[in-house]
């Protein structure tokens, strides 16, 4: 009973014999993907796969960088599409900040808006929102304080690179911590995984990123099994039980 809960599938990556590629994740035991658009023509795309294929959840999102890019009339556009989807998304992602490429001020200033907006946005249609937070992370957990977003119990951190003290706090504040597959090589993977508790630890893949095996590309849902093996040894528990409590921190959240 597997769950990738963040990936994504509208990527060129997966193009190329999808059905095989989708079968080989269901014979996998993996039950469900959350697809995660990141503009609007990858919104679009996700929307569409998750019409064809009963396993695939969709989340629109507005990733930072992307949004950038895009015009005045575009960027309320993007934002609408998303409300108008409303009833067909399982959570509002991927969103969130990356100061990693930006070195303007104006750039900065501009996506701490968009990310207001979309939180806003997310509070309104009452849905889990799934964030980004690269050489941010401080940023995010203000603007998440700010906007109080603690009050929604839905907030879920994807491949948080913050510091020790942020992730306390994320655990304080009941925020849900992704668990990437590339835990067996990644120390910061493996300090989220041991200080969150199972009640707030979903799984991931970032696929087709974060290939367990580094020299590997791309990365396909089925290996969150490898988060689970992992995760089992950390918690020291089953790996069948590790793998219910996710699947049920699943769908307490995003159904
Ligand atoms: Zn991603």
């Amino acid at each position: 009973m597997l769950v990738d809960c963040h990936a994504h599938l509208d990527f060129e990556e997966f193009e190329k014999d999808f059905p095989g590629f989708i079968r080989r994740q269901e014979e996998s035991g993996v039950k469900a993907i959350i697809a995660n658009g990141v503009n609007p023509e990858s919104n679009k795309k996700v929307l569409v796969l998750a019409e064809q294929y009963k396993i695939i959840k969709p989340a629109l999102g507005a990733y930072p960088t992307d949004m950038l890019k895009l015009n005045s009339q575009e960027y309320p556009g993007a934002l609408k599409f998303i409300e108008k989807n409303k009833d067909k998304i399982v959570a509002i992602g991927e969103v969130g900040l990356d100061f990693s490429e930006q070195t303007s001020d104006n750039d900065i200033n501009k996506s701490i808006q968009i990310f207001r907006d979309i939180l806003r946005l997310v509070k309104k249609i009452g849905k889990p929102v799934i964030i980004h937070s690269r050489k941010a992370e401080e940023k995010v957990f203000e603007i998440l304080e700010h906007e109080r977003m603690d009050e929604t119990k839905k907030v879920v951190l994807h491949c948080f690179c913050g510091k020790k003290k942020l992730v306390r706090l994320g655990k304080e504040r009941g925020y849900y911590f992704t668990v990437p597959t590339n835990i067996g090589r990644n120390q910061q993977t493996r300090m989220i995984a041991e200080i969150i508790p199972l009640s707030h630890v979903l799984t991931e893949t970032d696929s087709p990123y974060l290939h367990p095996d580094k020299t590997k590309f791309p990365n396909e849902p089925r290996n969150v099994a490898v988060t689970i093996k992992e995760l089992a040894i950390i918690k020291k528990m089953d790996a069948e039980e590790v793998s219910q409590n996710v699947f049920m921190n699943y769908q307490r959240l995003f159904l």
